[in-house]
């Protein structure tokens, strides 16, 4: 099959990720030797600064991909057999790509990679077979959106593989249906869309509603990505998460009649929850009143990025942690210990919970002159309280999902 686009790759592996990519292609060697040369893929995970549960209350957000994410090694299979398996979670699987019936997802992770081909393959039965490895240095579940790394990034290079062309939002609907369709999870259209947009040196300001999107800088000598991983997986947390949205969702049901032309709980205006909040059940009219402050700080915050105030942009970020934790009701002390502390650190901006909360991961902004205090001081004041030594991360933005050079 023609491959439509150019084969040169002119993107080494994002610095942070070059172990993870060489695992991979080690592990590539030992399953399938010299002779069969994959081709590989980086895909990036994402840290969501601004916009705290907005995306599916049609908020603005404002992601920015990370040098860490999902490794794809693949490479054509004489017959016409997709074989997926992966380095970080265990079980293999092989479907026949010229079968008619479509395979039930199975609840295995192998439900991503298969949904993304699935979705791909459509009606046609003649394409070739793929064996696919994944590795990757992404926290699984820790709310950095290891879920659309693997989806977005599978659609570029399953597609490249039979020869399809994509644009980057064609990629990135492809993604959501694999996660909501496929797999089953109502997730919004943040992390496909900030992943499959991503531009180093930016973040992305995704307006939830329309989709609209714009690029801003970050300023890459002023400012670093830490992430600090709490290491607590909620069993619960996608039934929490789905209360969330439910709450919201009563919010807006209730508050609409006096908000014409509102279409989602973001348009509806503060003074209108001022005015009839009474009339909700109390946590609901809290969770309301979360969205609509968190929509103007993240505007606010916008201001100040454009403006360069990063001290302005690190105490919205605080502000969102506190609403979060009184309002939201999705913090835990885990979070709140590593937010607090990050903020006694000279040189850091501003520190808050990211994903969804009940557990994952604090983002920290900081100046790079905290670097090196920033990890000890976390871990030891959270091993004196927890009794366990949290992972710290710093990161770097990144480009969206590309092909990479080997070595
Ligand atoms: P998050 O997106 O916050 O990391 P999710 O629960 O949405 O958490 O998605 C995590 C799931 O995505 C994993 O349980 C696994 O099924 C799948 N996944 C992500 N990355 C990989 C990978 N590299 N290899 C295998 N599965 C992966
Ligand atoms: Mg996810």
């Amino acid at each position: 099959m023609p491959d439509p686009e150019p084969r040169a790759i002119d993107h080494p592996a994002p610095a942070g990720a070059r172990a993870a990519l060489e695992d991979l292609a080690h592990a590539w060697r030992q399953r399938r030797g010299r002779t069969a040369q994959p081709r590989l893929y980086f895909s990036p995970g994402r840290v969501n600064l601004m916009g705290a549960h907005l995306d599916y209350n049609g908020g603005p957000v404002m992601p920015v991909a990370i040098d860490r994410g999902t490794f794809i090694a693949l490479a054509p299979r004489a017959d016409s057999h997709l074989r997926v398996a992966s380095l970080v979670e265990p079980g293999e699987c092989e479907i026949d790509l010229a079968a008619a019936a479509r395979p039930e997802r199975s609840g295995a992770w192998f439900d991503y990679p298969l949904g993304v081909a699935l979705a791909l393959r459509g009606s046609r039965l003649d394409l070739p077979g793929l064996d696919v490895l994944y590795g990757g240095n992404l926290p699984i579940g820790g709310g950095l959106s290891s879920s659309a790394s693997i989806c977005v990034g599978t659609a570029l290079a399953l597609a490249q593989a039979w020869g399809m062309q994509q644009t980057p939002l064609e990629r990135i609907e492809t993604a959501l249906w694999a996660e909501r369709e496929y797999v089953g999870v109502k997730c919004g259209v943040m992390d496909p869309t900030s992943i499959g947009l991503a531009r180093k040196g930016h973040l992305l300001w995704l307006d939830c509603k329309d989709r609209s999107s714009e690029h801003l800088p970050l300023d890459d000598d002023r400012l670093l990505i830490g992430v600090a991983d709490s290491g607590v997986r909620r069993e619960l947390a996608r039934g929490d998460f789905n209360r969330r949205v439910e709450e919201c969702r009563a919010a807006f049901t209730a508050l609409r009649a006096h908000a014409p032309g509102a279409t989602c709980l973001r348009d509806v205006p503060l003074h209108v929850l001022d005015a009839h909040g009474a009339a909700l059940d109390a946590p609901v009219a809290r969770r309301a009143r979360h969205v609509l402050e968190e929509v103007a700080r993240t505007w606010s915050a916008r201001t100040a990025l454009l403006q360069g105030d990063l001290q302005a942009f690190g105490a919205a970020m605080v502000q969102t942690h506190a609403s979060l934790r009184e309002l939201f009701e999705v913090s835990l002390p885990e979070l709140d210990l590593l937010a607090e502390v990050a903020l006694s650190i000279d040189g850091v901006y501003g520190a808050r919970l990211t994903g969804a909360g009940f557990g994952g991961c604090v983002v920290v902004l900081l100046h790079p002159r905290a670097r090196h205090e920033l990890a000890p001081r976390l871990q030891q004041a959270f091993a004196r309280r927890f009794g366990r030594v949290p992972d710290v991360k710093l990161y770097a933005s990144s480009d969206g999902p590309c092909e990479v050079a080997a070595g």
